[in-house]
């Protein structure tokens, strides 16, 4: 059975996942409940979506869900714009079908209007949007709740479990397991979407004076063309959009998941794995979906090993990022670590490189390059030689510090699920984060080692080699 919107169990959940970002009072005389749409880009299994219905229904106000795109965003591009506005178009033409009002709003360049915003929270009696701790959201969310009159609240939808059960930053894998474990069953329960009671006016749609754009008829290349962003990092094969993402999913479920634990391992295994991060990222799809599908799809020693990485270590690197406030530092980093970048900061590093360097993926060694490549052309790049990418940064970068700088740069430019949580957390496991110590080598310090070299050897990536290798690049 679904639990309809008004039930206990939604109530419940909407008061562990929702945090106020002021203490402003409801605007009683506002026109409409708002919901700036940012992480959660779709309209199922949305808390926040949830919650501005609830509001609207209750004040008795019409919702207007508002997702806007701009240049300024660290690391904009064709790529990233082309991949929002992809999964926008759906969004739009789903939310006509389901009797909910969704606008679009591209600011072109960086001189266009960037009050559309502001100017839609005067009219509104409360807005509501999304809880994410990195991609610049939490801070947005923040600067905007401060300077507009009314209520702001800010909804988590980003795990399966409300991440307010874990209000202490967990440490490692093995920590937060049991605890989620506990909650899991409970908050994958059903929930009855409908659309808000009171549909939106035309004419005060008309009135509000804004320039959205027709995302579900544009023309999204030439649009993108347009914009005052990255043009030289571009878009991808792979299409944004609940859709596809589910393409994806159902493709995996009925086969790289029976023997995902294997299969994972090998880069020459495009099938290993679900290749379903940016749309998780992006809020694409559900996480709830994800993992409902999966459980029906596998016996639970099959889907184990996929729930390992998709449940545990990726609600452990939420945790991470809400509860530390420095994810993006060396100082996250483990005691242990510390003492060890301490004590191995002035080993000679035998091989360097440059950013620059790195970025042109011309460094000596062929696995490194080819995922480097495959990152500049596809915006994704296999999970085991992401592995491996990072932590041969730490031995080829100057220092620890630069090492993290740059990973997280390369990371986040080129990474379609770029400045995620996962993001953060990945990079800093490289350096030791939710590890434990190893035997001491030079430069490696107590941090674990992993070995190009031994790669050949341990992984198939023969056909991987052929795909990203350096004369696939030079045709
Ligand atoms: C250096 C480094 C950088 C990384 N950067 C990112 C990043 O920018 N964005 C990102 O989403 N992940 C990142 N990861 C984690 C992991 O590599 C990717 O999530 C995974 O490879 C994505 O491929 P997939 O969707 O096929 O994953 P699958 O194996 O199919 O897993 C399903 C989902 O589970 C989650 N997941 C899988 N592995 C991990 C993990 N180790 N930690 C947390 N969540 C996980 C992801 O959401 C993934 O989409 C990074 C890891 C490392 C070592």
């Amino acid at each position: 059975m679904k639990h309809p919107l008004g039930s206990p169990y939604v109530r419940d959940q909407l008061s562990l996942r929702t945090l106020p970002l002021n203490e402003k009072r409801l605007q009683p005389d506002g026109d409409y409940v708002l919901y700036w749409m940012q992480s959660t880009q779709r309209l199922e299994d949305n808390w926040a979506l949830r919650l501005a219905i609830v509001e609207a229904d209750r004040i008795g106000k019409p919702l207007l869900i508002h997702q806007g795109l701009d240049p300024s965003s660290e690391h904009a591009s064709a790529r990233f714009h082309t991949f929002i506005m992809q999964g926008a178009r759906e969004i739009a033409r789903r939310a006509d079908r389901l009797g909910l009002t969704y606008r679009f709003a591209l600011r072109r360049r960086r001189n266009d209007d960037r009050r559309v915003l502001d100017r839609l929270a005067r009219r509104a009696t409360i807005v509501v949007t999304d809880l994410f701790p990195t991609a610049g959201v939490a801070e947005r969310s923040q600067r905007f709740a401060d300077r507009v009159n009314c209520r702001v609240l800010a909804v988590d939808s980003v795990g399966v479990v409300p991440s307010a059960s874990f209000y202490k930053e967990e440490y490692a894998a093995r920590t937060i397991r049991p605890k989620l474990a506990k909650v899991m069953e409970h908050s994958l329960e059903p929930v009855d979407d409908r659309a808000p009671k009171r549909s939106f006016p035309t004419s005060l749609l008309a009135s509000l004076g804004v320039d959205w754009l027709d995302i579900a008829g544009c023309d999204i290349e030439a649009e993108v063309a347009r914009c005052e962003i990255t043009h030289g990092v571009g878009a991808v094969s792979a299409a944004g959009g609940l859709t596809c993402a589910r393409v994806r999913l159902h493709e995996f479920a009925a086969d790289g998941l029976h023997d995902y634990a294997e299969r994972r391992r090998h880069p020459s295994d495009t099938g290993g794995s679900s290749r379903l991060s940016a749309y998780l990222h992006h809020g694409m799809i559900s996480p709830l979906e994800v993992v409902s599908a999966v459980r029906a799809a596998a016996p639970a020693a099959q889907s184990d090993a996929f729930l390992n990485e998709m449940l545990t270590w990726r609600e452990l690197s939420l945790n991470f990022c809400l509860r530390n406030k420095d994810y993006a530092s060396l100082a996250a980093l483990p005691d242990w670590v510390q003492r060890s970048m301490r004590a191995h900061a002035s080993d000679t590093r035998e091989v360097t490189y440059t950013l620059d360097e790195l970025e042109r993926a011309a460094t000596h060694d062929p696995i490194w390059n080819a995922g480097q490549r495959e990152l500049l052309e596809t915006g994704q790049m296999h999970n085991v030689v992401r592995m491996l990418w990072g932590k041969s940064v730490i031995t080829w970068a100057p220092t620890y510090e630069e090492a993290l700088q740059w990973l997280l740069y390369l990371n986040n430019k080129y990474g379609l699920d770029g400045r995620d949580p996962n993001s953060f957390a990945g990079i800093q496991w490289c350096f030791g984060k939710f590890d434990r110590p190893f035997a001491s080598r030079p430069v490696w310090g107590t941090i674990r080692p992993m070995s190009l070299e031994r790669a050949h050897a341990k992984y198939d990536v023969g056909d991987y080699l052929q795909r990203w290798g350096e004369q696939e690049m030079l045709v």
